[in-house]
């Protein structure tokens, strides 16, 4: 009888930084990230043993400080990457759902999975949850059933279209509510039995030297949103408006809206499920707010809107176009 062997698979592991990738200094300061790319691909070996996991060490930035130019340099590297099975991209937490976004909006994953990850517990901590999280990404990566843009978190893995992280603190910080995950790893298998229906995409912008700036406002009870109307003379070229339930502001608050000489994205401070359409009647409401012109958000959150229209903006779209545009990807 022949000897059958495994073929080994190879993944590319590209670091960003964050608290995967992070731990003390020895002083009172806190964790920062640091360079380790190629020890970390080493411990991962052992639970590994049909991947070749290749690390890239791209960035060695806490997330809240990765910028757009940093996001569309991570696509180019994807998208010029041959000869490997999947890529797994590991960085901090807390704009990981913005880069899943990111890059699944614009097509990263058509060729072969792209799989996001991090840690929420640092390399000193008791429990660190980085190598796991590690290990179940490069899982799903090698994986032939891994499809798209996926995040793997805590042995959960999720569309990087609906992930968000709905905890601060928790190991399992994130969630697809309300669509939920679409499979999980285990015994070192990836298990994808639901897979993500095709999402629309846009195609990928031109990186201008200026970027447009979209500001993000989220709005409460007696909020008037006076600032509104003032954005523009920030030099802001665009607003994402979270409003209450559905969408909602208060009625005192319409003139402001209306005064605001820009393009504004309706989204719901909620966190799960749409923005409303054809619900709420009242000043203020999503009818009336939609009917004033409003680009409506959809499914989507506000971080995320606030992307989506940055992409559309760059694209130079305008008008009815920016609305068909936004609001296919928003409602897709
Ligand atoms: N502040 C960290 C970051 O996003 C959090 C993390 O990685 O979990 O870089």
């Amino acid at each position: 009888m022949g000897l059958r062997l495994t073929p080994v698979k190879k993944v590319l592991l590209i670091t960003l930084g964050g608290t995967i990738s992070s731990s003390a200094d020895g002083g009172t300061t806190g964790v920062v990230p640091r360079s380790g790319a190629d020890e970390l691909a080493a411990q991962l070996a052992p639970w590994l043993p049909h991947v070749q996991v290749v690390p890239h060490e791209f960035r060695l930035l806490p997330s809240p400080s990765l910028g757009l130019a940093d996001l569309f340099a991570l696509l180019e590297l994807i998208r010029s990457t041959e000869d490997v099975s999947g890529i797994v991209v590991s960085q901090g937490t807390d704009t990981l759902e913005e880069t899943a976004f990111f890059l699944d909006v614009l097509g990263a994953g058509t060729h072969r999975p792209v799989v996001i990850t991090g840690a929420m517990r640092d390399r000193d901590t008791p429990g660190a949850d980085g190598a796991a999280n590690l290990v179940a990404a490069v899982h799903v990566a090698a994986s032939p059933q891994a499809r798209g843009v996926l995040v793997v978190f805590a042995d959960r893995i999720f569309a990087g279209r609906t992930v968000r992280k709905e905890s601060a603190v928790h190991t399992d910080a994130f969630t697809a509510s309300p669509w939920g995950a679409l499979g999980l790893v285990r015994e070192g298998q990836a298990h994808l039995p639901l897979s993500a229906s095709p999402a629309p995409t846009l195609p990928v912008p031109g990186l201008p030297s200026d970027l447009p700036a979209v500001a993000l406002i989220s709005t409460g009870v007696d909020d008037d949103l006076r600032l509104l109307p003032g954005l523009a003379g920030f030099g802001y070229a665009g607003v994402v408006l979270e409003g209450m339930g559905g969408g909602h502001v208060t009625a005192g608050a319409v003139d402001a809206v209306v005064a605001c000489d820009l393009p504004v994205a309706l989204c719901s401070r909620a966190g799960t499920g749409p923005t409303l359409r054809h619900t709420y009647g009242y000043p203020g409401g999503e009818i009336d707010l939609l009917g004033r012109g409003l680009l409506w958000g959809g499914h989507l959150t506000g971080v995320k809107a606030r992307l989506l229209l940055l992409l559309c903006l760059m694209h130079g779209w305008s008008g009815e176009e920016l609305r068909e545009r936004f609001e296919t990807i928003a409602g897709g």
